[in-house]
């Protein structure tokens, strides 16, 4: 890619797939790439949601189409592939953004719980990963892929995200190996580790947490974080406009925290 001194963040024209788009830091970031001239698969398990996404950016400069696709069936990654390529022509960027976040506490944890956490957050980017840079290398250019983590791939936030922490720090290195693969086909892998981030997700219950208990936490949350307030989706969107630019030709591997410096405590 080449980066004009005017603006290193252009990603005009890039056709792009956001996993689980539809609302949260997905729709975040989806919108940024729109206002950025970038065309979007919106894939997300909630249809309806999804249309009414990208009905919201119809105006564009970019294009938004929305499809249904659950990240934990194992044709996931084709058909999100399948989609970019139909109705754009080819894929320049993957966003692994859907996840889930049920807080259970380990010693109540059934086995399917953590199956479905570690298959959605984690199988589900891998695999995505592997259509998205196959296609890319079909493509004979380069590719960005950028991974949601969290900041809890580095430390745990709290009790009750033991599957959570693991299929998260399965993220960190998942990304650090991945990329180191691709390299030689000019695929950059890299990570975002948001810290709390205000979206609909974490705005209801949660797991075992009541919407009331989950607001508690979120307050607890808030005040070890020493810029003061909660993260916003755009807040990380920004970064992932960062990552998938020329801006950042040469990182690849690298995960990079967005949270407020809420780890420097
Ligand atoms: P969110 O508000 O719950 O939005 C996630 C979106 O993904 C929803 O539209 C959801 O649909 C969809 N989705 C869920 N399961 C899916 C699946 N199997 N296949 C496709 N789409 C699926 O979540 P968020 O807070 O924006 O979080 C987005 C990402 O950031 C997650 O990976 C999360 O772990 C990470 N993160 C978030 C925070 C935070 O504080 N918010 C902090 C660190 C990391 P439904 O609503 O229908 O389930």
């Amino acid at each position: 890619m080449t980066a004009t001194l005017k603006n290193p963040f252009d990603i005009s024209g890039k056709n792009a797939i956001v996993t689980g788009g539809a609302m949260g830091i997905g729709f975040g970031i989806v919108k940024r790439f729109v206002e950025a001239g970038a065309n979007v698969v919106i894939a997300d398990i909630d249809l309806n949601a999804a249309e009414a996404a990208a009905k919201k950016l119809a105006e564009g400069p970019g294009k938004a189409v929305a499809m249904r696709v659950d990240v934990s069936q194992e044709d996931a990654g084709d058909k999100m592939v399948e989609k970019c390529v139909k109705e754009f022509g080819s894929v320049d960027i993957l966003v692994n953004n859907a996840g889930i976040f049920p807080s259970v506490p380990m010693l109540e944890m059934e086995p399917a719980l953590f199956d479905k956490v570690i298959a959605i957050n984690l199988k589900g980017l891998a695999f995505a990963s592997k259509a998205a840079a196959a296609q890319m290398i079909k493509q004979g250019k380069e590719g960005k892929i950028i991974n949601i983590a969290s900041i809890d791939s580095l430390h745990p936030s709290m009790v009750g995200l033991a599957a959570y922490d693991a299929s998260k720090g399965g993220v960190l290195m998942f990304t650090k190996n991945f990329a180191l693969e691709v390299a030689p086909h000019g695929i950059l892998v890299n990570a975002i580790a948001p810290g709390g981030i205000t979206t609909e997700g974490t705005s209801g219950p949660i797991g075992s947490l009541t919407k009331e208990q989950m607001e508690q936490v979120l307050d607890q949350f808030k005040q070890l974080i020493p810029l003061g307030r909660m993260g916003e989706p755009d807040d990380i969107a920004k970064v992932t406009l960062f990552l998938a630019s020329p801006a950042a030709d040469y990182m690849t591997g690298e995960m990079i925290v967005v949270d407020g410096g809420r780890l420097l405590k």
